[in-house]
């Protein structure tokens, strides 16, 4: 590797996290408005599950918003991948060019998108496990990871991702959500706790049902008991549902 070589790739890293930082600042900026809007989405779609009614105009936009979010908060991931490889790349140019070889750790980026449970590119995920280590060039590139919301939000998603893993038996039993009944795919359910976190109910499996979203937001921290007087279910035919598929009613 010669100098003009770690020159653009130098070049490339900086230009990317250039990129990057305005990426960090409009999703920033738009976060608390992305979260209104998610949450009002969710329950229009809920609503719209409950009575069986079309797609409004409301919801149509509402979910072009969340969409055009969600895909540009997806392409920051992506972005951070790059330069985290851009960086390492360089990293290992420079070390070649000194023959020097550097001590062996994971770069924070590799390290703590593992922790965080997202996938990394096969080639990231190679280049994790091997031995060089370089370090990280920009301090504002690691402090995106570093922030706080992010890391609520994905350790939370990551523990109700096992959680959910957990229960995937129960639709070998009953292959529907065991409260309105509606077909239920695995992709597609929610995790519930059928006795609320709120009123003491355990994140234990006799204590969590898959369940469709419109049941689970509907339900949100009602007991059972509330729920189903509120939906016009039939508490006992839940009961004896919730007690075939194994739970603790
Ligand atoms: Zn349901």
């Amino acid at each position: 590797m010669n100098d003009h070589n770690i020159k653009s790739k130098q070049s490339l890293t900086k230009q990317l996290c250039v990129v990057a930082e305005k990426e960090k600042a409009w999703l920033e900026k738009n976060r608390l408005l992305y979260t209104q809007k998610r949450e009002r989405l969710d329950n229009l779609v809920k609503e719209r599950g409950l009575n069986s009614s079309e797609v409004t105009v409301e919801e149509r936009k509402l979910s072009e918003h969340v969409t055009i979010y969600e895909s540009r908060q997806a392409g920051m991931w992506d972005l951070v991948f790059k330069i985290n490889r851009e960086e390492k790349n360089l990293a290992a140019m420079k070390a070649r060019r000194k023959k020097k070889k550097e001590p062996s750790t994971e770069t924070k980026i590799v390290k703590v998108s593992d922790e965080l449970g997202y996938d990394l590119e096969p080639t990231a995920s190679k280049q994790s496990k091997r031995s060089s280590k370089p370090k990280l060039a920009s301090d504002s590139i690691v402090d995106m990871w570093r922030d706080r919301n992010d890391f609520d939000v994905a350790s939370a998603r990551s523990k109700q991702a096992l959680a959910k893993r957990g229960l995937a038996g129960q639709l070998n039993t009953f292959s529907r959500c065991p409260y309105c009944e509606q077909k239920l795919s695995f992709e597609r359910a929610h995790v519930d706790h059928i006795h609320p976190v709120s009123k003491g109910g355990l994140s234990e499996d006799d204590n969590l049902v898959l369940v469709c979203a419109p049941c689970n937001t509907a339900k949100s921290n009602k007991t059972l008991r509330a729920f189903c007087r509120d939906v016009d279910l039939n508490y006992e035919v839940v009961v004896a549902r919730l007690e075939m598929i194994g739970k603790a009613v």
